[in-house]
């Protein structure tokens, strides 16, 4: 069996303890004669799943007690709606910054619902910097700030807050959740999609302060109101079963790891064997500022399409695969997950090497 480094932005990676475990568990699920594919949502065996995965991300993420955590479907994209119909609720209004793709959907969504201001924007550059921001432009009584924390697609990533004083602070954590410690209680709501780097498509976390809930539009679609989920333990409908038992294996590895600050310090020796070679290179270079690039993914280009074209037919050739960056932005990218071991890296950078010498 030859299993190739996948550096795909998502879905992505899954670490291969946990896909072995849920190969020797497919088709008995601890004795119960079952897969966790086939048993009801609502049986003794499943309930521990679910109760047993939000456990172990509070203790991984270390969740204060007025936080709820809800395991939903819709992807990070349904939440684009759901946060203005759930918050946007007093001044109908809410701040943004615009770093990339997934901040202006957010945006444009909300938009529809209330009175958006864009506080910033790095569109001037290609969404290759986070911007600085200016408290004075700040809205004083929007009803959220919302931040896209890592920009999955152009490669970077808040190092700091925005201060927004009273003013709830909601940030998309798609692509950098559980890649280090996050201080969850600096926020009122954050969330993302599973698929970037705790289980397969089809989970969606939210992570909500208690006092956030109970605010929603009377018009708000019940699977969109984060209340009725919140009260049902996220079993008012079918939750996404088998994606949650794989979030649960996902977390397992993580704790037997030895939690966050583990995995922050093997992700940024992996991110920095790949800038660094970036930054002595005379044929690679990446494309975003030092001070706000991201750990997960890293984009990088050479000065002819031609080449960039080259290398990525030929990193897939050798097993490096889905190098090439996204279509709004060309070149390379290499997200460097969670589950993308260190010598992974380490052999692309070898390979990028060689690269360069026969082509240069
Ligand atoms: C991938 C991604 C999304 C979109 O997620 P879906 O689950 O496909 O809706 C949103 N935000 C960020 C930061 C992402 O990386």
């Amino acid at each position: 069996m030859a299993r190739v480094y996948n550096f795909s932005a998502g879905p992505s990676m899954l670490p291969e303890e946990v896909l072995k475990k849920a190969a020797a568990e497919m088709l008995d699920y601890e004795g119960s004669g079952q897969s966790v594919m086939e048993m009801s949502h609502r049986s003794k065996v499943y309930d521990s799943i679910i109760k047993g995965a939000e456990q172990l991300l509070r203790e991984l993420m270390n969740i204060p007690d007025n936080y709820k955590v809800l395991f939903l479907q819709g992807g990070a994209s349904t939440q684009f709606a759901a946060i203005p119909l759930n918050f946007m609720n007093k001044s109908k209004k809410a701040d943004f910054v615009i770093t990339g793709q997934w901040a202006k959907k957010a945006y444009q969504e909300a938009n529809k619902y209330g009175e958006c201001n864009v506080v910033a924007s790095s569109a001037d550059k290609t969404f290759s910097y986070i911007p600085k921001l200016d408290k004075s432009t700040f809205t004083k009584d929007a009803d959220y700030f919302y931040i896209c924390m890592n920009n999955t697609i152009y490669g970077t990533v808040y190092h700091e807050l925005p201060d927004t004083g009273d003013v709830p602070l909601i940030a998309d954590i798609s692509s950098c959740f559980l890649s280090e410690p996050i201080d969850v209680s600096k926020f009122a709501m954050v969330y993302g999609g599973a698929q970037k780097n705790v289980a397969p498509a089809g989970l969606t976390i939210c992570i909500i302060r208690e006092d956030m809930l109970g605010n929603a539009r009377d018009t708000t679609p019940t699977m969109l109101n984060y209340q009725v989920h919140a009260d049902n333990d996220s079993l008012y409908n079918t939750p996404p079963c088998y994606t949650i038992y794989i979030c649960k294996l996902v977390l397992e590895w993580l704790k037997d790891m030895g939690g966050l600050g583990v995995m922050k310090e093997r992700n940024e020796k992996k991110a920095k064997l790949l800038y660094d070679f970036l930054d002595n290179s005379k044929m690679f270079r990446g494309t975003v500022v030092k001070e706000d690039r991201s750990l997960m993914n890293v984009p990088f280009v050479t000065d002819s399409e031609e080449l960039n074209a080259k290398f990525i037919k030929e990193a897939a050739e050798a097993g490096f695969v889905n190098l090439k960056g996204h279509r709004t932005v060309g070149g390379m990218r290499a997200s460097i997950y969670n589950a993308m071991p260190v010598e992974g890296v380490e052999k692309l950078v070898k390979f990028m090497e060689e690269f360069e010498k026969t082509n240069s």
